[in-house]
């Protein structure tokens, strides 16, 4: 009966807590800007319409059911996403280098990486962006990885640090883990451009770290596949005679497959001297992440992987898909535009160029924990105490609203 009587109580998941702090607030207009989902204009969930149509097309087939999916799941699904990830045409995927298995989500998939990091190669660092999704800490910790942080956001300037971000790449111990953000970096909302990006990665190459790239925004921060993918690819290109790379990808926002926990997590493999065949280490590495699997899940969740398998691999659904991202990209554009003008119309002090600056879901507004708080507590209007405000909570309805509640904690 004292078995578990000195189990410590620890706090709430900060991002879910707003979410239930603000179902018990009973004031009549409320904002939520904690969670990363998407909404529209009037504030409801979206389920997209090329989602929508593929529901139909699944139901509609005759071989309809709810069998258990293999162990590395949907292929349909599997080789899609990674064609969407690295491009049709991409010399990887031609070379056959790619190993690619579903997970649960996103999340799923850094899971994934973290058993393989500590089975095959156990003492590396894992550095992380400063600062990062809170989660990523949780789950490389929880396999008992050892994590670092090299800089990323300059809260002066609210732009990138990129000296010190270099200068963290050069003094990691050779071989470390960096976790990179492939776009729409969570929470800053700061993405490297080009010329950043071929610096960062060159600094990488130069010390044989290992990359695992996060692809969680993938389109839905521009509404551009190709374009939110640059940073994957050019790791590609620049990696392929060097070194592996470990992709995760999340279809939970750019497909709005959120709670259906629809994922993949890729493996590309450099290209290999004649001396080995890569069909014998592709085996050997499915049958050890096809060991976690089913240990784990047994097989992954086959609803959404089904909507999403036929969403990519039918050429109109495709289309539909294509419309549907930039639906949302253009929408969550629009109110950035739409809450920096209104701060600028009641001078609100300190400049608010950032918000438009940023891209994806977030925008890191430089709110401190105190103005957070009294955004809450006075205007009922919820976000992470880090200042991180998900854009997506922003309509035409609450926009002016918002302004004029950040203009009266910042004054
Ligand atoms: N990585 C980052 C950076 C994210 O922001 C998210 C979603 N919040 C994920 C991964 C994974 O999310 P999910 O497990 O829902 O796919």
């Amino acid at each position: 009966r004292t078995l578990f009587n000195d189990i410590d109580l620890l706090p709430p998941d900060s991002l879910f807590n707003i979410k239930q702090r603000l179902s018990q607030d009973s004031r009549p207009v409320k904002v939520d800007l904690g969670i990363g989902a998407y909404r529209d204009d009037n504030g409801k969930p979206w389920v997209l319409p090329s989602v929508r149509e593929a529901e139909k097309v699944i139901q509609k087939d005759p071989s309809y059911n709810h069998e258990y999916l293999g162990i590395g799941g949907l292929t349909s699904l599997t080789q899609g996403a990674a064609k969407v990830l690295l491009g049709d045409d991409n010399k990887a995927l031609k070379e056959k280098r790619v190993v690619s298995v579903q997970s649960l989500s996103g999340t799923g998939a850094l899971h994934m990486a973290a058993r393989f990091f500590t089975k095959f190669c156990g003492d590396k660092l894992v550095y992380l962006s400063d600062p990062t999704w809170a989660n990523h800490n949780a789950i490389f910790e929880t396999m008992g990885l050892k994590t670092a942080t090299y800089p990323y956001w300059d809260p002066a300037t609210k732009s990138l640090n990129l000296k010190g971000y270099l200068s963290a790449i050069e003094s990691a111990p050779k071989g470390s883990i960096f976790v990179l953000h492939a776009c729409a970096h969570n929470p800053t909302g700061l993405d490297p451009n080009q010329e950043q990006w071929a610096s960062i990665l060159d600094a990488i190459i130069k010390k044989d770290h290992i990359v695992l790239f996060d692809s969680a925004y993938q389109g839905f921060a521009s509404g551009d596949l190709d374009r939110d993918a640059f940073a994957v690819r050019l790791g590609l290109e620049k990696l392929a005679e060097v070194s592996p790379i470990f992709i995760c990808q999340s279809f939970a926002k750019n497909v709005g497959m959120y709670g259906e926990r629809a994922g993949c997590f890729h493996i590309v493999l450099p290209r290999q001297d004649q001396s080995v065949s890569i069909e014998n280490v592709k085996d050997a590495i499915n049958s050890q992440l096809a060991k976690i699997t089913r240990s784990e899940l047994s097989n992954p969740p086959a609803y959404g992987a089904k909507i999403v398998s036929t969403v990519l691999n039918d050429e109109q659904l495709t289309e539909q898909w294509h419309k549907d991202m930039v639906t949302m990209s253009s929408r969550i554009i629009k109110m950035r535009h739409q809450l920096r003008d209104n701060l600028v119309k009641l001078h609100t002090p300190g400049n608010w160029d950032h918000i438009v600056g940023q891209t994806g879901m977030f925008s890191y507004t430089g709110l401190s924990p105190e103005m957070v708080k009294r955004l809450e507590k006075e205007h009922a209007v919820y976000l992470v105490g880090s200042g991180r405000a998900s854009i997506a909570g922003l309509n035409s309805g609450n926009v002016e609203y918002v302004a004029k509640a950040i203009n009266e904690v910042v004054n």
